[in-house]
């Protein structure tokens, strides 16, 4: 394995306080880097002090957005203990991305390693308050200096790291969402839907601001072709539970394939519950509004990791859902995963990595 360099800061930060953190407005001391170069592969991994990174103007992801990125968290458990959820999903599917996005693969293993020592330097940068955790962001650059339009030959990987506060620090409170019928965040078939890049972050937004201006927290999405299918919800992945039936959308390329999903339905059918990954109309969820089988509906993702659904707005029609109250089935998905995560719980499929 390559050897990391450390080059420690002179002048540490002032830690923020744990009970204000926000999400991802204040960063830790050191940051991790390492180039690529063609010809050359990655090289010069290196721990530094957390600052600005210089770039030609004219540098590729500037212009063409080739660019990756992964989103994980590192959690302090009662005895202070640092830990990681089932980060080598994280990392493999950063290295899918970057095969969408034609960007170098990444070696998972040594990513994983090097995260472990960058945290392990921040440890006193992870909170210990309730429900505040380390977020980390690795994400990877085209740095190429050319305006030309084709696979940059350079590239920068880097870390850095967060400390969030809790995403639930007034409480469990449902969010209401509108079902976005003008605008697409994918496209179905052989988009990036499915791959973590900025591009599909930056369709979204006009959906947000849409869904805000309509006075909901977040937009519903659905398929790209003929405006029917439910895919996500906001960047998170959705779940319905219709007449004891739990649906999500099968992952048919425009939808991302969530860690926190996938865990969902791992802990769903190890309750014995049944599953269903399958396309879902809009009408055929709006029917089981009107008929009052619509039991519960929530959202999956590694910052709120289950975010329920209190109401839905589609067109003019708007559904109240399990009387805008987290519902028993996304309560239990919550507790379980935030236990393990946590340390608070046993951790039967081995999610866990030990950190520091
Ligand atoms: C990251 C992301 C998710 C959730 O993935 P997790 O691995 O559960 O955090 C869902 N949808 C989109 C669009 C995302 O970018």
């Amino acid at each position: 394995m390559m050897e990391i360099k450390v080059t420690l800061t002179d002048h540490p930060k002032a830690k923020p306080d744990q009970n204000k953190l926000g999400f991802g407005r204040h960063f830790t001391d050191h940051m991790f880097l390492m180039d690529y170069t063609a010809g050359k592969g990655w090289h010069d991994p290196r721990i530094v002090p957390y600052g600005p990174i210089t770039m030609d103007p004219c540098c590729a992801c500037l212009h063409y957005a080739q660019e990756v990125f992964e989103g994980l968290k590192a959690y302090r458990t009662a005895d202070g203990q640092v830990q990681l959820f089932r980060p080598q999903e994280n990392f493999k599917r950063l290295n899918t991305s970057c095969d969408r996005l034609v960007i170098p693969h990444l070696d998972e293993e040594f990513c994983l390693e090097a995260l472990k020592k960058l945290i392990e330097i921040e440890k006193d940068w992870v909170p210990s308050v309730p429900g505040a955790s380390l977020y980390i962001r690795p994400f990877i650059i085209a740095r190429q200096e050319v305006l030309g339009v084709h696979p940059s030959v350079s590239y920068l990987y880097c870390v850095i790291l967060s400390p969030s506060g809790d995403y639930y620090a007034n409480g469990l409170a449902p969010v209401k969402i509108y079902v976005e019928t003008n605008y697409v965040r994918a496209a179905s078939f052989g988009g990036m839907g499915a791959y973590k890049t900025g591009g599909n972050y930056a369709a979204s937004l006009i959906a947000q601001e849409e869904a805000e201006r309509q006075g909901y927290d977040q937009a519903l999405w659905l398929d790209g072709v003929e405006r029917k299918y439910v895919e996500e919800v906001g960047s998170m992945n959705v779940f319905f539970k219709i007449d004891g039936e739990i649906i999500t959308p099968n992952l048919d390329g425009s939808i991302l394939p969530g860690i926190t999903r996938k865990s969902a339905i791992q802990l769903l059918a190890d309750w014995g519950m049944k599953v269903t990954e399958r396309k879902l109309s809009i009408q055929e969820l709006e029917q089981a509004a009107r008929e009052g089988k619509l039991d519960e509906a929530w959202g999956t993702g590694t910052a709120a990791v289950i975010s329920p659904i209190g109401e839905l707005k589609c067109g003019d029609t708007v559904t109240i859902i399990n009387d805008n109250k987290i519902g028993p089935v996304s309560q239990r998905l919550f507790d379980t995963l935030t236990g393990i995560q946590w340390g608070r719980l046993p951790d039967p499929h081995n999610w866990i990595v030990p950190c520091c």
